[in-house]
């Protein structure tokens, strides 16, 4: 296809982006989140929005399947951010990627005596690659949602998940225990496609970061 693609998921990054669209003059035609239509177009002609799951994003735009997208740094250290450029953080949707474990549960003291902990989450690489790091051996568990629910039914003693304002842990009996790294959305952009499109590209990219600092 000709014209320029910007992938993204609905949700809290559609959502908290829509106002830099806006300002970028990219606000899509058709409102995305009420819309069956996963390719929408924008007030900019060429350029159209992609609607995809949030986890997709990298993939897509690694592809060049669309030239840019905007994804979480969750989703962007799962993925790796291979053939991806990663020139802006937009500031959005920003929360911070935890360990939890159920209240009275000693975390401190189960990782001090080297004990194997069973942790669930849906950022296996990046949970693994952490807990390696600290020397800490774990048997990883993949969910899809709702981790909040492992450690309550016994499926893990922690889990590995986004907190903004902890009220889900909270309502859950759970508590935080270690940062993992604070999360923030990021405008990605195809490598190949910034040398071969740039002149396509930069103007999106300055649109950007004008839209993030007023
Ligand atoms: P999904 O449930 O399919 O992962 P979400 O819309 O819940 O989709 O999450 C998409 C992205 O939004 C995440 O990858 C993350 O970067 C960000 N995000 C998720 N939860 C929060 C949160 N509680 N606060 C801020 N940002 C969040
Ligand atoms: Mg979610």
């Amino acid at each position: 296809m000709t014209g320029i693609g910007i992938a993204l998921s609905k949700g809290r990054i559609l959502e908290e982006t829509g106002p830099l669209l806006a300002r970028a003059g990219l606000s899509p035609r058709e409102d995305p989140e009420r819309s069956r239509k996963l390719i929408i177009p924008t007030a900019r002609r060429g350029v159209r929005l992609v609607i995809v799951r949030a986890s997709d994003t990298p993939t897509y735009v690694a592809h060049g399947a669309a030239d840019l997208g905007i994804a979480g740094k969750d989703v962007l250290a799962e993925h790796g951010g291979e053939g991806l450029y990663q020139p802006l953080d937009l500031g959005i949707a920003r929360c911070r990627m935890m360990v939890a474990v159920r209240q009275g549960f000693d975390y401190a003291g189960a990782v001090r005596q080297g004990a194997r902990l069973r942790v669930a989450t849906k950022y296996l690489h990046t949970t693994r690659a952490f807990f390696a790091d600290k020397g800490v051996h774990v048997d990883l568990i993949r969910l899809y949602g709702s981790m909040e629910l492992a450690p309550i039914l016994g499926l893990a003693d922690a889990i590995v998940d986004l907190v903004s304002t902890g009220k889900t842990l909270k309502a859950n009996k759970l508590v935080a225990v270690e940062e993992i790294m604070p999360v923030s959305a990021r405008l990605i952009v195809n490598e190949a496609a910034l040398k071969t499109r740039r002149a396509l590209l930069q103007p999106l990219i300055d649109g950007f970061a004008r839209a993030v600092a007023p």
